[in-house]
């Protein structure tokens, strides 16, 4: 099968986000140069009577006749611009979304991975700092329209101008004029192609030079209170001043200078274009070959068909120096799923009773030598509650990611009632699940679709679940209740939330979704020793039926739970109640438990 060209695809593939865009643009194009044809013809037609000696009554009419005529075109344009406008939001917000779309809907293991990180950072960066890939693809396209339809109105004037100089004396001037054209074209053409050849060698520099300022100046904004406290100006100001002295540097004698010196023929070329046909078209006003208008008329036109071929020719070295970009972006709507997606239903059990057992389960991460976890075996019981504790690194973390199939093992299997997990209707079995990540999000949006993750709540369980993880003196602060917006972002009336009362909400939502497993990875970590004192106490209420996994580094909080399975490089070390597993002195457990508890002595 022939492969399809990048640019056509990216453009089908673009185009298509809106449509409308592409063909509005060329009805822009259109008035936008009639304008200028119409004003240049009019004009010349306007001298032309002048000259003659038209009667007053006719000239006027003329003139209102030109100012009309511009008024007219212009309205339709302008009337244009705005529809543009507003195709072009619609066109860059699909896109977006496009791109979003496609990232989410990627396996975990995917989004998670150093490689395709870097595709979709490298995507991202040459789209909005270097302005390359699709929007360079639109640029470009736009001024290729743009010389086309210049070209469109051009060849009219051209008939009209050679044919009037084909019946007139001196034909040969015409051949001069025709030549002195192609020469200019092909000059500006030829200086085109070698700065295209400078621009594509130095892109790489280029590029990494406004990548860099880009990156000193988000880390400039991020560590705002930093910089104040640590007084990090200077380090920063180096950065910057280094990075101008660089561009300076390029400017003056790497390629800006090439540049200079490519673009003076250029515009020598053009200014004896010019000239001469000056020169040529006033001559044959003078031998009554031309109306005198026609002085206005044909050299403005032909300064615009020079410039339309040369933005011709020059785009479409601009396209293909594009490619690569192009390339790049497309090869991240390329990535293919291969997580296997089962099939099998997720029984609907009101008594939540699921059994998961992981079974010698391994696994190591895309690119890392060393396992995240070795061996792991366990049964998980419903209704249990279960701690799990070690140090940082020691596994945590994957265990629980591999028990939501955001990573399946690799080696050894994780089964449900009997079936492995990979079995299992993704979604469903996703949706046995509710996790507290550590760095959980809340969405800036109303604090009722927050809870309940969907469009509508259940009013009364919302302010219950609230209630009961501590967020009700907060909650009845809020006018608004439910409809109170989180975060400041799309409304001035939100409410900023601080890291604790953010972690009861997360805490609420995990709560709403009523699944027969509740993972909770810190859940108390940002919360007041009051605060977390109440969650503890409420532990048992709160989890009720479900089959509760509690990550924590406060090991007082493990007391509450039926078994303690203690992480350790990457495996289970120990296992037990917290009696059981203080009682050996030499085991893992006793010297975390000892190293936290003597500040509680
Ligand atoms: P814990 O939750 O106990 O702190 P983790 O499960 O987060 O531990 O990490 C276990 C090991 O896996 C660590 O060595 C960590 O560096 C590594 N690891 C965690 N996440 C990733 C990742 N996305 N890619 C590569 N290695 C990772």
């Amino acid at each position: 099968m022939k492969k399809e060209n990048t640019t056509l695809r990216a453009f089908r593939q673009y185009s298509g986000y809106n449509p409308k865009y592409f063909p509005l643009c060329l009805l822009q194009t259109i008035f936008k140069n009639a304008s200028f044809f119409f004003s240049l013809w009019m004009t010349a037609k306007i001298v032309d009577a002048l000259y003659e000696g038209m009667e007053k009554r006719e000239l006027y009419l003329l003139v209102a006749a030109a100012l009309a005529g511009i008024l007219l075109i212009r309205s339709v344009a302008a009337i244009l611009d705005r529809q543009v406008e507003t195709a072009l939001e619609v066109l860059e917000n699909h896109e977006a979304e496009a791109f979003y779309r496609k990232a989410l809907g990627l396996d975990y293991d995917k989004i998670e991975n150093p490689d395709i990180r870097q595709i979709r950072r490298k995507i991202d960066e040459n789209k909005h700092i270097n302005e390359y890939g699709v929007i360079r693809m639109r640029t470009m396209l736009l001024l290729m329209m743009d010389s086309l339809v210049n070209l469109a109105f051009s060849a009219v004037l051209f008939t009209e101008m050679f044919s009037l100089m084909a019946a007139a004396p001196f034909q040969w001037l015409s051949l001069i004029l025709l030549a002195a054209l192609i020469a200019s074209v092909a000059g500006g053409f030829l200086s085109g192609l070698r700065g295209n050849r400078i621009w594509s060698t130095y892109l790489n520099d280029v590029s990494a030079m406004f990548l860099k300022e880009n990156r000193i100046s988000q880390g400039y904004k991020v560590s705002g209170m930093d910089n104040r406290i640590y007084r990090q100006q200077p380090i920063i100001n180096e950065l910057y001043q280094k990075s101008a002295m660089e561009h300076k540097k390029a400017m003056l004698t790497g390629f800006g200078i090439r540049f200079y010196f490519l673009e003076a023929p250029s515009a020598v070329f053009s200014w004896i274009t010019t000239g001469l046909s000056y020169l040529i078209i006033c001559l044959y006003c003078t031998l009554g070959a031309f109306p005198v208008g026609s002085v206005i008329k044909y050299v403005g036109y032909l300064r615009k068909l020079t410039e339309s071929i040369q933005i011709l020719l020059d785009t479409l070295g601009w396209i293909q120096e594009n490619e690569k970009f192009l390339r790049d972006y497309l090869a991240f709507f390329d990535l293919e799923n291969d997580m296997y997606q089962g099939s099998l239903a997720v029984e609907k059990r009101s008594d939540k009773k699921f059994l998961i057992s992981f079974r010698n389960v391994s696994f190591r991460y895309a690119g890392c030598d060393d396992f995240a976890l070795e061996d792991i075996s366990l049964d998980l019981r419903s209704g249990e509650r279960l701690a799990v504790v070690g140090m940082n690194g020691s596994g945590k973390t994957t265990f629980v990611k591999l028990l939501c199939r955001l990573y399946d093992p690799t080696e050894g299997e994780i089964v449900m009632n009997d079936f492995n997990i990979r079995k299992y209707d993704y979604r469903q079995y996703l949706d046995i699940f509710s996790v507290v990540f550590q760095d959980y999000n809340l969405l800036a949006v109303p604090l009722g679709n927050n809870v309940s993750c969907a469009a509508a709540w259940d009013q009364g369980k919302a302010e219950q679940l609230l209630q009961e993880v501590g967020f009700g003196e907060r909650y009845r602060e809020m006018p608004k209740g439910l409809k109170t917006p989180v975060y400041k972002e799309f409304d001035t009336d939100g409410v900023d939330l601080s890291g604790g009362e953010a972690q009861k909400v997360a805490l609420a939502r995990a709560l709403y979704r009523d699944t027969p497993f509740i993972i909770l990875d810190e859940p108390t970590a940002a919360l007041d020793p009051i605060a977390e004192a109440e969650i503890y106490a409420k532990f048992d209420e709160i989890v009720g039926d479900k089959t509760a996994i509690y990550i924590s580094h406060r090991l007082s909080s493990c007391q509450l739970c039926d078994r303690i399975l203690v992480f350790h490089e990457g495996r289970i070390v120990q296992s037990g109640t917290h009696q059981e597993l203080l009682a050996d002195e030499t085991g893992k457990y006793y010297e975390l438990w000892h190293a936290q508890a003597q500040y509680y002595a």
